[in-house]
């Protein structure tokens, strides 16, 4: 069995670390402004450009994380922990313990994404 508890540890502290790492992709983000708008200029440098969609592109990834994580921890509260959000069915102890936010079994994240797309 797998112990609640530790794996909500697990997903609060990466749930920080998420969090640390946005607020310091934001510093790196050369378009990123004070107020947090970001300003793209014409004949901004190509190069800066590059760099702020490598940010913009890592920060969705990280917010898709938060996002499964807010849902993760949703259902800890609820009882629901563990099991896959589209199918019903348990998600297998081994792929929780690397992803603990995880509320996918790993058939319908495939499936999932695929939709995304
Ligand atoms: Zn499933």
């Amino acid at each position: 069995m797998i112990n609640i508890k530790t794996i909500k540890l697990k997903i609060e502290d990466r749930q920080k670390q998420i969090i640390s790492r946005l607020k310091r992709l934001r510093r790196e983000d050369p378009l990123a402004t004070e107020d947090r708008s970001i300003i793209v200029e014409p004949g901004t440098d190509a190069a800066v450009l590059f760099s702020h969609e490598k940010t913009v592109i890592m920060e969705e990834r990280l917010k898709d994380d938060l996002t499964e994580i807010a849902s993760a921890l949703g259902k800890i509260k609820k009882g629901t922990y563990g099991k896959c959000e589209n199918c019903g069915k348990p998600i297998d102890l081994k792929r929780l313990e690397v992803k603990p936010q995880a509320v996918y079994c790993v058939k319908c994240k495939g499936e999932v994404e695929k939709k995304k797309r």
